[in-house]
């Protein structure tokens, strides 16, 4: 499909090129998957490893929503300290959670492996930076928690923190060795070579517009065609429209966005030399990491307002690069984009049955690198008859997020008030 610019600096540079289009379906198929990102593709190709006829379907392209666009740190369990997942989610299903989490990058790492995917993978961990004396406290209970749990995690002072990301702006980090990071574009693509080498359909630039149940099947009517499935997925998360009723409101929409710099060579070689990603404790969270072409990555919440070029957005990328790295000097940048993010009023993520043999896992409030994968092959074992009470969280049925639009738009001017304050300072 003929793409005019690419959607983020992950699509100008991944090393995994796009699958071939397929057309729509002319037969009754297992599994229709709606969405092409990291829970569609886990999901085709989980279920394609399972024997069943899985075919994606893809209204732009894929890795087109937060998949192709996101920071690329591939986490362990939620940004919700250990402690408050089992609060909410009991003692059982809380202690499963955390476990099939902590381990979510190693069943990245392996899937990477075993497809041989090309996503600039590194496995030196992430680092949760500590904004401020409040963010220090923050990360001595995590530090304390995740221990406790026997986890790899390491608590750094500042003077090991700043050796470690190269500027002296960090009161303190934890160091989470079962992390790392990848160019998620070529993850997302590399899932869908392997899906489609397991078996699975994939048509791209096909937008699903209605499904419905008739004699036990679904109808699935796309914008190229109709065809009938025994089962659906969707995929949509914060991308989602208005094909299932209301599931757009089960989540605040926010965006997250990123200016990547020109390649900086030697001159930012100090700059997190062991390549750990990193996100902080900032009540706005802001991420950096250099990329495997040495360039600069910025990120925080909040849409692009300009362009790699001009306007707001940029002069704040400058000001916080400049603070935190003063002897860069004057940076150019390649790359500014930005994505949605699906934010549930808990922060749990969640997996829903909409209706028979209808199953969709959504709101991964900013972690979906490991939960899309970890998702995705849990809904190929529940179309193949695993036991709901097995999953990581129970399946609940959709809640409307309280006053969803117009909190999000509420986050929106919060997020740009931000970056003009920081833009200014
Ligand atoms: C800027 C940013 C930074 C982030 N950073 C990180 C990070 O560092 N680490 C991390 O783990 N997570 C991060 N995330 C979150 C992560 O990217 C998402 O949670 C994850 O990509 C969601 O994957 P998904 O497959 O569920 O949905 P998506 O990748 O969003 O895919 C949904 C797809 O559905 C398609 N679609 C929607 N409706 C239809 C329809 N009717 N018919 C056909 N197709 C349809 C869309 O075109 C889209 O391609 C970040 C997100 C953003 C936006």
């Amino acid at each position: 499909m003929y793409r005019s610019a690419p959607i983020s600096l992950w699509d100008a540079t991944s090393e995994e090129t796009e699958i071939e289009s397929v057309a729509v379906p002319d037969q009754t198929v297992d599994v229709a998957i709606v969405g092409g990102g990291f829970t569609g593709l886990s999901a085709a190709l989980h279920c394609a490893g399972k024997g069943l006829l899985a075919h994606v379907l893809e209204a732009k392209h894929i890795g087109y929503g937060g998949s192709g666009r996101n920071v690329g740190l591939v986490n362990a369990a939620l940004w919700l300290p250990p402690a408050k997942v089992r609060e909410k989610l009991g003692p059982e299903f809380g202690e499963r959670f955390l476990r099939r989490f902590s381990e979510g990058p190693s069943v990245v790492f392996d899937l990477i492996e075993t497809h041989q995917i090309r996503c600039e993978v590194t496995k030196t961990g992430t680092i949760h930076a500590a904004h401020g004396p409040s963010g220090s406290e923050d990360l001595k209970d995590r530090h304390a928690e995740w221990r406790r749990l026997g986890e790899p995690v390491d608590l750094l002072g500042p003077e090991h923190v700043a050796e470690m990301i190269g500027t002296t702006v960090y009161h303190g980090g934890l160091l989470d060795h079962r992390a790392g990071t990848i160019n998620p574009m070529g993850y997302c693509r590399g899932l869908a070579r392997a899906a489609t080498g397991a078996g699975a359909k994939i048509s791209t630039g096909v937008r699903v517009e209605k499904l419905e149940r008739e004699s036990g099947t679904w109808h699935v009517l796309t914008d190229a065609g109709d065809f009938r499935a025994d089962a659906v997925v969707l995929g949509t998360n914060a991308y989602t429209d208005g094909l299932w009723p209301d599931l757009r409101n089960v989540f605040t929409m926010i965006h997250y966005l990123q200016f990547a710099t020109e390649p900086l060579g030697s001159s930012a070689g100090h700059i997190l030399p062991g390549r750990q990603g990193v996100w902080d404790t900032g009540p706005i969270m802001f991420s950096v990491r250099r990329d495997a072409n040495d360039r600069l990555l910025v990120g925080t919440m909040g849409r692009v307002i300009g362009s790699k070029n001009k306007g707001l957005t940029r002069r704040w990328a400058k000001k916080r690069i400049a603070r935190m790295f003063p002897e860069l000097g004057r940076v150019s940048f390649d790359e500014a984009w930005h994505g949605q993010i699906a934010m549930t009023p808990d922060h749990l993520p969640r997996i829903h049955q909409l209706a028979p043999r209808l199953w969709t896992a959504i709101g991964y409030n900013g972690r979906g690198i490991t939960t899309g994968t970890l998702f995705g092959s849990a809904i190929a074992d529940l179309l193949t008859g695993m036991d709901p009470t097995h999953l990581p969280l129970p399946v609940t049925n959709p809640s409307q997020a309280p006053r969803a639009a117009i909190t999000s738009r509420l986050y929106d001017l919060a997020f740009t008030a931000n970056q003009l304050w920081k833009g200014l300072r």
